[in-house]
């Protein structure tokens, strides 16, 4: 499968919005920062303007750019949110945010979730005990999710946990035991606790045209 190998802060710049792609980086010395900085008094970081079309595929970029996905498996993800019942935007944003990377970010164990997908893919995480090694697996209420190995107390793994300490960036949906390095899903996530900051429905819109 193909993925995007670039520079992640391209992104961003295209999109002219900060999409926090490489964890504490964005935090401390971010571009975006430094441009809107370099152009205050000047307007700031000013947006083309956009049609219809654009304010829709604007927002539907932004969730994807943010989630890592390529357009195959985003578009994917957004039909089978469609065919569950009740809101399809509610459903999407809860599926991306409950994708096995994007949990192992929020627990704490990455920075970013590129960091947290290598974790995935290189066979650090379980998930009830068991190996799980894809980033897209969807998590289910009570579903535990620990960070295994060496790796533990590395040094990713490490500025990972004092991040999500000192930032407090656990969600309370998660259940975080400290001593074990485990995460349990206790219930959805509200809209509110989402990691994308969307209008999901413009992205329902984008895909019903
Ligand atoms: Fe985006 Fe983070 Fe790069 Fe800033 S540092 S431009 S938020 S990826």
């Amino acid at each position: 499968m193909s993925r995007y190998t670039g520079p992640s802060c391209k992104k961003c710049r295209k999109l002219a919005c900060k999409l926090f792609l490489k964890g504490t980086k964005c935090y401390t010395n971010c571009v975006m920062d430094k441009l809107a900085s370099a152009k205050k008094g000047k307007g700031g970081v000013k947006r083309a303007k956009l049609s219809e079309y654009g304010v829709r595929l604007y927002e539907k970029q932004k969730a994807r750019f943010m989630s890592g996905m390529t357009e195959v498996p985003f578009a994917n993800l957004f039909d089978k949110a469609s065919k569950a019942t009740g809101q399809t935007g509610e459903h999407f944003l809860r599926y991306l945010e409950t994708r096995l990377d994007n949990i192992v970010k929020r627990a704490g164990f990455a920075t970013s979730l590129r960091t947290a997908r290598q974790l995935v893919l290189h066979g650090h995480i379980r998930v009830n005990d068991k190996l799980v090694n894809i980033p897209s697996y969807q998590l289910k209420i009570g579903d535990k999710v620990a960070i295994v190995g060496k790796i533990t107390d590395g040094v990713v793994v490490k500025q990972g946990l004092e991040e999500a300490t000192k930032r407090s960036l656990r969600p309370s949906f998660l259940e975080y035991d400290d001593t074990k390095k485990t995460a349990t899903l206790l219930r959805w996530p509200d809209r509110s606790e989402s990691s994308y900051p969307v209008n999901d429905q413009l992205i329902v819109e984008h895909y019903s045209k």
